[in-house]
């Protein structure tokens, strides 16, 4: 263990022996009360020394014996302490690509807010090389937010669409206009592997497909996006496998429902409480589904980005180990405002995907309620819950 004080939270101190780790509330932390000896100890735990030579060091300060070790376990605790060669053998593996790791740096800092424990950031950083995706649909929004994943260290992203790029494809971040024209899987492919930062490590031989963590449905039609098909999910729900919505219908941007098969609202939940409020729907929907449009659907290019950014955001808070707020809820954005709220997606009792028996059920009063925001989001899954309340107060206090 070479520990280290997490880089990315900037520090500073509040008054003589209380010093601040981290500015913004989210993350940020006091610690205290802290003698100037022990403060100044802090700069050597920059992760270029292992504990043997910090004992040392805490001897020749003068810091009696075990504080460097009292000092580090209670650092550890706060969250506040990185390991600089944790994280087991594929985080070594990554640390010796150079060009990788540098294009990775801003990411890893990032994972090491939400990683609480030393060596957390990188294991987990790691861990997105040996991860598969799967985003079907190659419009605007689809191949921004596959190349967003692969840039952020996903190593096995799949593109899936059909037909060729048309001009109204192209995005910034997504599909190039020299690719106008190019079959669209293929375009897309090659985008994503011009985001990553490095190869996709090979495959280890093994006698079954582990398929993929997550499917994203990023579908170019508006009515798809709006109105998703719960049959399209059925292979999805069959399989138990966890799918992401994220698409612009009109004017609004959609992020969720983040399906977890058995345990929160699909595509059919959704349907089902739509025709519970609205007699009209299964006929609206019918209509809007017959026939293509005649003529290029709108799609805000910044909305598209939003949108894009968002959804992929909330796929690596899961390819990560958590379970971000779209789970059981469609996020949506409208212009002009860009105003986030999200509607909760309730598992129904008629949906064939079983989630109701899971006990997320019972909700029926609040249907469809649209008014939360995005700071006061909580989601009924208790993982969740435990991390929103664990700082959710801002900046708490710990001692040293
Ligand atoms: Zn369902």
């Amino acid at each position: 263990m070479h520990p280290m004080v997490k880089p990315a939270l900037r520090r500073g101190w509040r008054d003589l022996n209380t010093v601040q780790f981290g500015m913004a509330p989210a993350h940020a932390l006091v610690l205290g009360p802290m003698d100037t000896a022990t403060g100044s100890f802090l700069a050597l735990l920059d992760g270029t020394r292992g504990l043997p030579l910090l004992r040392d060091e805490g001897r020749r300060m003068g810091l009696p014996d075990g504080h460097v070790d009292g000092l580090v376990e209670r650092l550890a605790q706060s969250g506040l302490l990185d390991d600089a060669t944790g994280g087991g053998p594929a985080a070594d593996a990554l640390r010796h690509k150079d060009g990788a790791m540098d294009r990775l740096r801003p990411d890893l800092a990032a994972l090491s807010l939400v990683s609480p424990e030393p060596g957390g950031a990188m294991g987990r950083l790691a861990a997105r090389r040996s991860l598969r995706v799967q985003v079907r649909g190659a419009g605007r929004v689809g191949v921004t937010l596959a190349t967003l994943l692969a840039g952020a260290g996903v190593g096995g992203v799949d593109v899936r669409d059909v037909g060729r790029v048309e001009p109204w494809d192209v995005a910034p971040g997504g599909l190039p206009a020299d690719a106008i024209g190019e079959r669209r899987d293929e375009a897309a492919r090659r985008a994503v592997r011009r985001a990553a930062p490095d190869r996709r490590p090979r495959a280890t031989a093994s006698a079954e497909d582990p398929g993929f963590s997550l499917v994203i449905l990023a579908p170019r039609g508006g009515v798809d996006v709006h109105a998703p098909d719960p049959v399209a999910a059925e292979p999805l729900i069959a399989s138990g496998t966890p799918h992401l919505y994220a698409g612009v219908v009109e004017g609004t941007g959609v992020v969720g429902p983040l399906v977890l098969p058995g345990e929160t609202g699909c595509a059919g939940c959704l349907d089902q409480a739509r025709a519970d409020r609205d007699a009209c729907w299964p006929r609206l929907v019918t209509q809007w589904r017959s026939g293509r449009p005649r003529q290029v659907e709108a799609c805000d290019l910044a909305l598209a980005s939003a949108v894009a950014g968002l959804a992929a955001g909330h796929t690596l808070a899961f390819l990560d180990g958590q379970v971000p707020s779209s789970a059981g809820a469609r996020w949506e954005v409208s212009l002009p405002g860009f105003d986030w709220h999200s509607r909760p997606v309730w598992a129904h009792p008629a949906c064939p995907c079983a989630a109701t028996e899971k006990g997320n059920g019972e909700h029926t009063s609040e249907d469809g309620d649209p008014h939360e925001t995005m700071a006061g989001q909580q989601r009924s899954t208790s993982l969740s819950r435990t991390a929103h309340s664990a700082r959710r107060s801002g900046t708490w206090r710990a001692h040293v």
